[in-house]
This record gives C-alpha cells, sequence and structure tokens, in this order.
C-alpha cells in the first residue's frame, strides 16, 4: 500500500495554531504501508456539543488557544492544527466468522498519537470525518445519536473502571446525513493506547507479509508490553499477554452485565481496549442468550457467548504469529496452542475475583490451604444467583446493588425486585441468601466493612437502554443535551448514590419492550 494516496484533501490548514497536543507520530513514523494519509473534510458549521475537559486537560489541550469555532473544526477533521498527521488505517478482520481482507478506517481518521502531560502515549481519533481510501460504499459519515451513545457508553465503562477507548469531544457539523432518515451528522473524537487491531495483523498475515506481520508485532511490543522485548520468545510472550488482557477484558464486561454485540477480529485490541461501541448494551434482566444486535440473528455474540469468542479471536491472532514463535511449524502450533489454552484459566480467575468482589468476598480470614478449596463453593454461590436471576428476569444490575442493603438480614430490598407473581419463587432467594451469608463469616472484614466494599463494586447507574434512546430522542429531535449531560454525570460516578439521580437507577418501563441496537454510526 502506498502511503501518499491522499483521499479528501479538503480540510483548512492553519499549522500555525499550537492546540498544546504533544503529537509524536510512531506509527506513521515507523509503519509506513500500513495506512493512507488523509484529510477530513471540512464541516459546512462544526460546533462543540461536548468537551470531555478531564480527558483534555489530562491530554495536554489548551482550549484558550483556540476560539470555538476553530475547536470545533479542528475535532471535527476539517482543519489541521500543528503537528497533525491524519492517516486511516488499514485492517482487515472476520466479521461474524467471516474473513474480509480489506476493511480500514472508513469513517474515521486518525489524527495522530500525542504524549500527554504524564509522558503516556495515546491516539486521537475522530469517527465519522468523512470517507478514506477504504470507505468502500459508505459515506465515511457519523450521526449524532450513535456518537452520544459511543460517548455515554465508553465513559460509563471507563469509570466502572473497564479498559476501554474513551470519548473526548462530540461535535456536530451542520450537515444532514441520510440514515433511514436525515439525521444531524456529527463527528466524535476518541481516545485510545492503540488502534492496532488482530484484524491489522491478519490483513498483513492474509497477504504472506511475513516482514510486515513481524514489524507490527515488534512495534506491539515496544509500544503496549515493552517488559516482553527481552523475553526468551517475544511472540510467544505478545500472544500470551494479549490472551491475558482480553481475558480480563471479557471477564470485566461480564461482571458487569455488558454486551459488545460485534467481537469481529477488526473489533479486538492488541491493548485489550473496548473498542467499537456499535450495537452494544448493558443487560437489563439476566438472560444469558441475551442478544441486542439486530444483525446477530445466530447469537453468535450474546451475553454469555462472549468469553468463547473471545478465545475465538486469540486463535486468530496466534495464526498471524505462529512463523515467528518457532520455525519448526508443528512446535509452533503446539506452544500458540498452550497459550491458548492459559485463555479460559485466566478468563475463569479474573472472573471469579471479580464476581467474588460483587459479593462482598475479597478478605478471607481463614488458612491458604482452605482458600482454593473455595473456589468449587464461590463458583456454584455466583452461578446460583446468576440462575435464579434468570429464572426470575432479576435486573442484573440493581439487584447486586440490592444485595448489599441486606447483609444485617432484611431481604425487602430483593423482594422489591421480585414481581408479586414471583413471590412463591422468593424462597429460593432466601435458601440462597443463607448460604451467602454463611460464606461471608469467612470473610475478615466486618459487615459494615463488606457493604461498604459492594457499593463500591455494584454500579447505581449504568447507561440504561431506555435511558440512552430519551438521550438520542431529545438531540435528534429537538437539538436538547439536557439529559445527555444529566446521565453522563451519573454515570460518572457510578458507585455514589445521589438523590437527584434517583430515576436513573430504576429499570425501563414495562412498554419500553425489547431492545434492538444497530451497528452503523
Ligand atoms: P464496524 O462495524 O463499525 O466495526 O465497521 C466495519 C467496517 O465498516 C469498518 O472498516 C468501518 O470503517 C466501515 N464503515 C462502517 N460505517 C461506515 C460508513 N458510514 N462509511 C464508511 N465506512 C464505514
Ligand atoms: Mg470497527
Amino acid at each position: 500500500m502506498s502511503n501518499n494516496e491522499s483521499v479528501s484533501s479538503s480540510a483548512e490548514s492553519i499549522q500555525e495554531l499550537d492546540s498544546g497536543l504533544h503529537f509524536d507520530h510512531s506509527f506513521v513514523d515507523q509503519l509506513t504501508g500500513f495506512y493512507v494519509k488523509c484529510q477530513g473534510e471540512k464541516a459546512p458549521s462544526a460546533a462543540l456539543v461536548k468537551l470531555n475537559e478531564a480527558l483534555a486537560q489530562q491530554l495536554g489541550l489548551k482550549t484558550q488557544n483556540l476560539n470555538d469555532s476553530q475547536l470545533a473544526a479542528m475535532l471535527a477533521g476539517g482543519m489541521q492544527v500543528k503537528g497533525t498527521e491524519g492517516v486511516a488505517q488499514v485492517y482487515a478482520g472476520h466479521q461474524f466468522g467471516n474473513f474480509n481482507p480489506q476493511l480500514g478506517d472508513g469513517r474515521a481518521l486518525l489524527l495522530g498519537e500525542v504524549l500527554d502531560t504524564h509522558g503516556e502515549r495515546f491516539d486521537i481519533h475522530l469517527k465519522g470525518s468523512g470517507r478514506t481510501a477504504f470507505s468502500r460504499r459508505g459515506d465515511g459519515k457519523a450521526v449524532i445519536g450513535p456518537v452520544l451513545r459511543e460517548y455515554l457508553l465508553a465513559e460509563a465503562m471507563y469509570h466502572l473502571q473497564v479498559p476501554t477507548t474513551r470519548a473526548l469531544a462530540v461535535v456536530t457539523t451542520g450537515e444532514r446525513v441520510m440514515r433511514n432518515q436525515l439525521l444531524p451528522g456529527a463527528v466524535l473524537a476518541r481516545v485510545a493506547t492503540s488502534h492496532i487491531r488482530v484484524g491489522t495483523f491478519q490483513f498483513f498475515a492474509a497477504r504472506g507479509d511475513q516482514e510486515s506481520v513481524k514489524r507490527l508485532a515488534d512495534y506491539c511490543i515496544e509500544r503496549h508490553y515493552p517488559e516482553l522485548v527481552d523475553s526468551e520468545s517475544p511472540y510467544l510472550a505478545l500472544l500470551d499477554k494479549v490472551c491475558q488482557r482480553q481475558a480480563l477484558l471479557i471477564a470485566k464486561w461480564m461482571s458487569i452485565g455488558f454486551v459488545h454485540g460485534v467481537m469481529n477480529t477488526d473489533n479486538c485490541t492488541i491493548s485489550g481496549e473496548t473498542i467499537d461501541y456499535g450495537p452494544c448494551a448493558f443487560l437489563d434482566a439476566y438472560e444469558p442468550q441475551q442478544v441486542f444486535s439486530s444483525i446477530d440473528a445466530q447469537g453468535r455474540y450474546a451475553y454469555d457467548n462472549q468469553p468463547r469468542i473471545g478465545k475465538w479471536n486469540m486463535a486468530r491472532f496466534a495464526e498471524t504469529l505462529l512463523a515467528f514463535i518457532n520455525s519448526d511449524e508443528s512446535q509452533a502450533v503446539e506452544l500458540a496452542t498452550q497459550a491458548l489454552e492459559r485463555f479460559d484459566d485466566y478468563y475463569y480467575e479474573f472472573w471469579l475475583e471479580l464476581m467474588r468482589a460483587k459479593l462482598g468476598l475479597t478478605a478471607l480470614s481463614i488458612a491458604d490451604a482452605q482458600v482454593s478449596s473455595l473456589q468449587e463453593s464461590d463458583t456454584q454461590l455466583i452461578t446460583g444467583l446468576l440462575d435464579l436471576m434468570t429464572e426470575n428476569k432479576l435486573d442484573y444490575s440493581q439487584l447486586f446493588r440490592a444485595l448489599s442493603q441486606t447483609l444485617a438480614g432484611d431481604l425487602s430490598a430483593v423482594k422489591l425486585l421480585f414481581k408479586e407473581s414471583q413471590q412463591l419463587k422468593f424462597q429460593a432467594f432466601i435458601d440462597w441468601h443463607q448460604q451467602w451469608r454463611t460464606r461471608i463469616d469467612l470473610e475478615k472484614q466486618t459487615i459494615d466493612d463488606i457493604k461498604i466494599s459492594m457499593l463500591g463494586r455494584n454500579p447505581a447507574y449504568i447507561p440504561r437502554n431506555h435511558l440512552v434512546e430519551q438521550v438520542i430522542e431529545a438531540a435528534e429531535q429537538r437539538a436538547d443535551y439536557s439529559e445527555f449531560e444529566k446521565l453522563l454525570e451519573a454515570l460518572e460516578d457510578p458507585f455514589n448514590e445521589r438523590l437527584e439521580f434517583a430515576d436513573l437507577t430504576q429499570a425501563a418501563p414495562e412498554n419500553f419492550g425489547s431492545y434492538t441496537t444497530f451497528c452503523g454510526t
């Protein structure tokens, strides 16, 4: 791929304007052939809807150096300021199990890498900034609803301590963009430790370009896992590390009831961050087979399938690295298979720790020798609760939050969540509760401390589907962002229950019905 295939050179340039950002383009400098230079399209009238002030400050963005329209134009991609060097990255990917050898940033561009105020490296990416060399039949645009949605979901995940790309800004473009109707155009500025995906490796591996795969692997090790440089077998270590990060990521998704919805290998990062908030959603009622995406007819990316798909994605990653793991192919396959097998162990250990913490089980008072024998019974305790939730269609987040109120023996907070018709089944919960309370007695902490710890692990606020829809409707129909601001404020401190946000803890009204999500931004 030549990198001088510039596309869409409609951006204005004000290179003398200093955004304060310390650009440092390692990907562009070191990985020629992995991208196409590209500029954003100039928006007719870019307007800033939201700037993530704390993140902007962390990145070193000096908003005082730019007037509002310059800042909006820069974040929409149509104005180049000092140091930016836009590119669209190339990648491939397995989409719903089928390999597509040619994808790439079709509606996004990498504005550049910056070193933040702590010297840490981040990509600034603009989603919806116009067509690129990889747009295929797409328009390269994004619309306000999905952009606000990604902002809310990504920031919610960040504050729930889940590795994720973050939202830096929302800008409207002043354009109307055709989806199933004409909608306000918008751009999301997002930030990630990098945008390298399993699909980036697959693009070069599928062409037999081993030299590029190796260059990419070396680059990833240096950028994300420098501790592996001196390892005996750095590429095997890279595979193991990425398996570990993905296992942790998916365990975190499962623990908060998050369904990603489109776990294609092009949406699977090497850094282990959640990326691509398209058809994702949080569970309301706990349902292991839950699928929200309109196009996931087979349930490939159902809630309960996510760990399995995570491992499948890691197998695709392993395939691209085989030649560097060992020169003997059968040896390489054996080593890679062993690394993949460890995914299950990593996942289980992370999941168990996270789920235990949700139940206040964090500090055992018993001898180490007895601890391991608890693994099995704790797993049963957790799955027992999940089964009860499935059977009674209990709201996942509400139930865990309510549990912390029942430690002293008053079960009314949970009883309220059972519908009248289910009260008979409440006895099963009482039985479960007794087992849990017996288990709690093995903990070192006092009941009061356990309650505090549980309240810090089980969010009061998640981006509930009906709330996100209300935000989008207000923005689309009335350019009203007050509901967005309110929900965001709650999500930015999700464990701290506040009276003014009482309505945001409620489950969807009965008439909300079943929820369907869509991929397109
Ligand atoms: P996603 O489903 O968001 O992971 O996107 C899959 C691929 O489709 C990526 O290569 C995107 O860049 C591309 N794509 C999605 N929407 C558009 C659009 N409106 N214009 C151009 N490319 C798009
Ligand atoms: Mg994607």
